[in-house]
């Protein structure tokens, strides 16, 4: 089939998630209502303000159709904020903040302070052959991951530590950057084959 992927466009980033969608044959759906949301087999949540997001599900009335639909194991990928509205649990976050819960992590928002708002840096991700150039803007980084996370990418931490940025549980992935904006589409096709995996092989990427 011809996946139908949504992308959650209340605000952020939508038009070049699209765009790297398309490219790999699939079909992008911009969701802006509970409607949307079910002509969709996969979800995008684009990068973007997660607070905004958040007060913007509750006016769209996407909150509890995307709960349901995450719950019955739709495939998701989080980008940045789309990250963060998809953890377990979020550190410096609003407190009426709403998450959901998809991945068993801890998402610290705006974790790499102030000072750096912004930065490029080519990262080493599992499963793939070469670097990944990843965009960090106003970042947040998984702080814990379950023991059914897979950590795919980490950046160096303060004092020799590392700090995860990309990682997966099922058919839902997260990135605490920005893989939209590097002109490389493995991430999307990664996402597109995880999906592909949980749905049987009835998901057509293009090669
Ligand atoms: N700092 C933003 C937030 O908390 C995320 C930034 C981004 O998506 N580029 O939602």
């Amino acid at each position: 089939m011809t996946p139908a992927v949504g992308i959650l466009a209340l605000q952020g980033d939508v038009r070049e998630h699209s765009e790297a969608l398309a490219g790999l044959g699939a079909e992008p759906v911009a969701v802006r209502t509970p409607a949307d949301l079910d002509r969709v087999d996969m979800l995008v949540l684009p990068g973007g303000e997660s607070t905004t997001m958040s007060l913007l599900l509750d006016s769209s009335g996407l909150l509890e159709p995307l709960r349901e639909r995450l719950a019955g194991g739709m495939p998701a990928f989080g980008t940045c904020a789309g990250m963060i509205l998809l953890a377990e649990e979020i550190i410096d976050g609003r407190p009426d903040q709403h998450r959901l819960g998809a991945i068993d992590i801890s998402v610290r928002r705006n974790a790499f302070g102030r000072q750096v708002d912004s930065f490029e840096t080519d990262i080493d991700v599992e499963g793939l052959d070469r670097p990944f150039h990843a965009v960090f803007i106003r970042a947040p980084v998984v702080e814990r991951a379950g023991p059914d996370v897979e950590v795919l990418a980490e950046v160096p931490g303060p004092g020799g530590t590392s700090r995860a940025v990309l990682c997966r549980r099922g058919p839902v992935l997260v990135a605490a950057f920005h893989p939209e904006l590097s002109g490389d589409d493995r991430l999307h096709r990664l996402f597109l084959e995880t999906a592909d995996q949980t749905e049987g092989g009835s998901v057509n990427v293009r090669p």
